[in-house]
């Protein structure tokens, strides 16, 4: 039995990055990850403008008698006139400071009539002026390769008028469910059969990380099928998942199958619950996981397990995500051989304190536990825990990000 911190780093170790990189649109780049490291060119702000509508003034030429001339009224987008000595510019937030004004007056501390302003307070030297270049210098670094982009990191790119960026290619991602039990959702249904749940699962979890599932795959436990189907997800993709199948079972095929393509396999009772059997092929230069074929299993495997090895393949600068240490609800003292990862709930008290509520079915065929949880929390092997004790707490929304 491997253990489940080793097993994990082994499986985020089994392929390098990706090469494959492409320019993609502003509006496309969400989710994806950047290929190079970016250095601004443009000063942001690019030049000195108002934060505020109101005036702009020389702080000198202030006094509370003061009725100073309106020289021009300049919007966001005019150009402004040099100020003259003893004038006030109007102006609107993101108007361009006049060459020789210190100041920004704002409009509800001035008073406007017969084209002349009188200011009520005195201003503070620079007030309400945003200055070239406070935000970003042209020249420092904007974005470090390896960064997820979304909405934040969009605005950034556009602020700096790049209207693409270099953004890894989506990794290709090959699904293969296994078992003669299975149809597939939308079909008729015999007693004995269950509807194919891994394999829409499967491709939405790829989907949920920004790869892309290239094929969705069924095959009966035969080892002909088998190979048939993994032969054409090692020809279109990059990393092969593929489900059920891998214990040891009569008609637990996928091992004798990876092997018959050549594949150099290692087999690991991970000490893991739900999950225990995974299996890791090379075959190609390609990666193949086998995952266990309960789908709770499937599923907590797939994000302890797969998803560093997806990010490391998609050139993530973040394999693993953050793990919390939270406080457990439990009822009983909980001890097992193997790590357990419960199903639970994020709760926020009154108090705002967070704690962990188990799902009441911790079973490994248990679905209806997934779409209810926020994240798995981890019960340490051979380390009894009770309620309320501090434990790991892998939060869903980071890792299957
Ligand atoms: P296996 O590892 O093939 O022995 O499968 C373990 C359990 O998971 C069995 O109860 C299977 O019926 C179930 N199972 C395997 N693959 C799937 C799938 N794609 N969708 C739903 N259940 C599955
Ligand atoms: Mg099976």
């Amino acid at each position: 039995m491997l253990d489940f911190d080793h097993a994990q780093t082994l499986l985020a170790n089994a392929a390098g990055p990706l090469d494959r990189v492409e320019d993609v649109a502003l509006a496309d780049l969400a989710g994806r990850v950047l290929a190079r490291d970016l250095t601004a060119t443009v000063d942001i702000p690019p030049a000195d403008n108002s934060a505020m509508d109101g005036y702009a003034l020389r702080a000198a030429d202030w006094s509370d008698a003061a009725r100073l001339p309106v020289q021009q009224r300049c919007y966001a987008g005019d150009t402004p006139e040099p100020l003259k000595p003893g004038h006030a510019i109007r102006l609107f937030t993101g108007s361009l400071i006049p060459e020789g004004a210190d100041v920004v007056v704002m409009q509800e501390d001035a008073e406007e009539a017969d084209g002349h302003v009188r200011i009520s307070r005195p201003p503070a030297l620079g007030q309400h002026i945003r200055l070239r270049g406070e935000d970003t210098l042209a020249g420092a670094p904007l974005l470090a390769a390896g960064t997820v982009l979304e909405a934040a990191h969009v605005a950034l790119l556009a602020s700096q008028g790049m209207a693409t960026a270099p953004a890894r290619a989506r990794l290709r991602v090959g699904i293969l469910t296994t078992g003669d039990e299975l149809v597939p959702p939308g079909a008729a249904r015999a007693p004995e059969q269950i509807y194919n749940s891994n394999g829409p699962m499967l491709a939405a979890l790829a989907r949920g990380m920004g790869a892309e599932p290239v094929h969705v795959l069924h095959a009966r436990d035969t080892e002909a099928d088998l190979l048939a189907a993994f032969k054409t997800l090692l020809a279109d993709c990059d990393l092969v998942l593929s489900v059920g199948g891998v214990s040891v079972g009569e008609r637990d095929l996928v091992k004798p199958a990876l092997a018959t393509l050549g594949g150099e396999l290692s087999l690991w009772k991970v000490r893991m619950k739900p999950g225990k059997p995974v299996a890791l092929a090379q075959i190609g230069g390609k990666p193949v996981v086998s995952l266990p074929g309960n789908p709770v299993s499937a599923y907590a495997v797939f994000t302890l397990l797969v998803t560093p090895l997806v990010r490391r393949m998609q050139g993530r600068e973040t394999l693993f995500p953050p793990v919390s240490l939270l406080p457990l609800r439990t009822e009983r003292t909980r001890q097992d051989s193997r790590e357990e990862f419960l199903r639970v709930q994020r709760r926020v008290a009154d108090d705002g304190s967070a704690e962990l509520v188990p799902y009441g079915h911790q079973g490994s065929g248990v679905i209806s536990s997934l779409p209810w949880s926020t994240g798995l929390a981890r019960v340490p092997a051979d380390t009894p825990v009770q309620d309320k004790d501090r434990v790991p707490y892998y939060d869903l929304r980071h890792w299957l990000a």
